[in-house]
Parts: C-alpha cells; structure tokens; sequence
C-alpha cells in the first residue's frame, strides 16, 4: 500500500511529499489498509513511539473527512467535529495537531485544539473559527460539551492515542469514555493507539471497540 494506492487527495499528496514521506512505514501501510477497507471496523494498534503511528491514523481520516465535506457540501464547522483525538498529554496533543495542520494544508479540513494551557476564552475562539477534528485531553474537552461549546452528534472517528497511558493515569477514563461514546454518531469508529498493551490495558481497551476489530502491531 503506498500513499498514492490510499486514493488521498492530491494536495495531500503533495503536503506528505513536503514533509519528506516518501513510502509508508510498516504500521502505516498496515492502519491505512484497514481503515480504508474495513470501514465498519474499529481498530487497536500497538506501535511504538517513533513508528509513524500519528500519520497512520490521522492521513486517512483527514482524507475521509475531506472527501465527506466535499459530497455533502459542508462548510465551517463550528461546534460538531468528526474526529475526536484523545492523548494522555498537552505536549502530545500539541504535536498531533501540528501535525494534522501540516498534512491537512489546503484541504477543507481544520484541526482545532482544546486543552487546560489554553484560556477557555482562547479554546472557545479557536474550535468557532473551524474544529472538523478535535485535538484534546479530556478534561477541557468535558468542560466544552458541558457548556454546549462543541456537541459529539457528527463524530465518526474517536481516537484514543497512548491509550496505555490513559487507561493507566486515569482512574475515571472508562466512565469518561463510555459517557463521551454515548454522544456520538452511533456507528463511529474507535482507534486505539498504544507502544505497549499490558494485559490490564487490553481488557480495559476491548471494552472500547466493537466486536470484530483488529489488532494491528
Ligand atoms: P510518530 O511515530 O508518528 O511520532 O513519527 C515519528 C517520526 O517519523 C516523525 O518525525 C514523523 O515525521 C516521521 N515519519 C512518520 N512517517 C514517516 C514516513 N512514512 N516517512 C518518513 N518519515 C516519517
């Protein structure tokens, strides 16, 4: 599977060309498959840090949410993103956006950021101007659902990244999650991303997708 099999837009195309990516890594090549071909499918990837584990998830969203903008002639987004990123920390999140900016430059899709070393004034500012994917932590990201600054009814992708550290940190993060599921679109589809998979960590990551996913190292 190289990018150009992946059918990604040709502005996406160049924007990887532009950050050095000439062939997909091996957990790439093995997310992007999946995610492409088994659309009905949630997904757990263990993939080392380093890897190339963001690209493999966020190329082929942004791609999907691209093309879906397109078909359905959907303009600025305000409040309802189709995309959900979850990491364990700000430096994470901060880097997954940017990263998403890069590959998304020149498509229809806005990566919009929220977490705590942002006022929420700036945050509110920031998803109003465009969140069709929304890089958070799930602290803010409770506070904005609870003040009706972004509702979860169009997600059609969640994405848990270091999922290991999150189940680890976080002792509320099953009840977080399962109350953050319940307010998307019914058929999301859930990706979790993780280095390690402990056993623990897998029990608690197979309560998050459905039936019939796969398991991609
Ligand atoms: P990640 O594991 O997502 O943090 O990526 C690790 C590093 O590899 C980052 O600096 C990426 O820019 C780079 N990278 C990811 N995918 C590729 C690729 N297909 N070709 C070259 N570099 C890549």
């Amino acid at each position: 599977q190289t990018f150009e099999e992946c059918k990604f837009p040709s502005i996406m195309l160049k924007n990887i060309f532009t950050m050095g990516y000439r062939v997909p890594t091996p957990i790439q090549r093995a997310v992007m498959k999946i995610f492409l071909l088994k659309p009905k499918n949630d997904i757990i990837a263990q993939a080392q840090t380093g890897s190339g584990k963001s690209a493999a998830y966020l190329l082929p969203l942004i791609s999907e949410i691209h093309k879906l903008k397109i078909l359905r002639g959907e303009g600025l987004n305000r409040d309802s993103p189709y995309a959900i990123i979850i990491s364990p920390t700000r430096e994470l999140t901060l880097q997954l956006y940017e990263n998403a900016r890069a590959f998304s430059n020149g498509t229809c899709v806005i990566p919009a950021r929220c977490f705590g070393s942002f006022a929420f004034k700036e945050n509110r500012a920031e998803i109003h101007a465009g969140c069709d994917i929304l890089f958070c932590t799930t602290g803010r990201l409770k506070a904005f659902i609870s003040d009706q600054t972004i509702n979860l009814r169009k997600v059609m992708f969640f994405v848990l990244d270091e999922a290991d550290d999150l189940i680890k940190q976080k002792d509320e993060l099953e009840t977080d999650v399962k109350l953050l599921k319940d307010l998307m679109s019914p058929g999301h589809r859930t990706l979790l991303f993780s280095a390690t998979f402990d056993t623990d960590a897998q029990k608690v990551a197979e309560t998050f997708v459905r039936t019939g996913y796969y398991f991609v190292s």
